[in-house]
């Protein structure tokens, strides 16, 4: 993933990241601390002038139809809380969902799969994340302020033509650093570094720890 380094917050969160894993915690514990650093940066560094323009809401989806990149860790937290908090039933009817997106995705770029207008797995019924306070950070990166263009993006999207979104530049270089900061941590400790699309690699977690 490319990214815009902010470095004192990259090796931040490096550093913290090192101390989790070492410390024997969770991959949910460690994704916590992130996203409280993050969130504390953010606030340092943002305006509540600049923060009131971001119209990220519950229900505003436009851009919930791309391809995510998550590291182990965060599928990891993430399969944690999914397996923590759903019945045995959610989970299977997730799961089914999650099987069906990965073999409809197969093998489609970012365009093709917006053309093919095949939602995230964790997108529900009215629009909102099903598993937002574990939400990846590529999804927490994304802060537009005016959400008419992100749906103008997409629909040009689907005619091969690039659209302009608005968004705060220093939340997404947070988040990019925090990104990039955790994939550094997980090499340095020799933890798979590599990232995957959300779907498959939560759906890989979720049926390892169920069997
Ligand atoms: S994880 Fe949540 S915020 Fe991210 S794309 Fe999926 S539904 Fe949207």
């Amino acid at each position: 993933m490319a990214g815009i380094r902010i470095y004192d917050f990259h090796e931040t969160v490096y550093l913290s990241v090192i101390g989790s894993v070492k410390a024997g915690e969770s991959p949910a514990e460690t994704m916590k601390r992130i996203h409280l650093l993050a969130q504390q940066r953010a606030a340092k560094d943002i305006s509540g002038q600049e923060a009131s323009h971001m119209q990220c809401r519950r229900g505003c989806s436009h851009c919930c139809r791309v391809h995510v990149p998550v590291l182990c860790l965060e599928a990891d937290s993430i399969a944690e809380y999914l397996l923590s908090s759903l019945s045995e039933e959610s989970l299977e009817t997730l799961k089914s969902k999650l099987r069906y997106i990965k073999v409809h995705i197969a093998g489609y770029d970012e365009q093709e799969r917006i053309v093919a207008n095949i939602p995230c797995g964790f997108l529900g019924s009215e629009g909102e994340c099903l598993i937002h306070s574990v939400r990846p950070l590529v999804c927490r990166s994304v802060t537009s302020a005016d959400s008419e263009a992100c749906r103008r993006a997409m629909t040009m999207s689907v005619c091969e033509e690039n659209a302009f979104i608005p968004m705060n530049i220093t939340h997404k270089s947070i988040y990019d650093s925090a990104f990039i900061g955790l994939a550094d941590a997980m090499k340095e400790m020799k933890i798979d570094c590599r990232s995957f699309e959300i779907t498959e690699a939560v759906l890989y977690r979720l049926n390892k720890q169920i069997e």
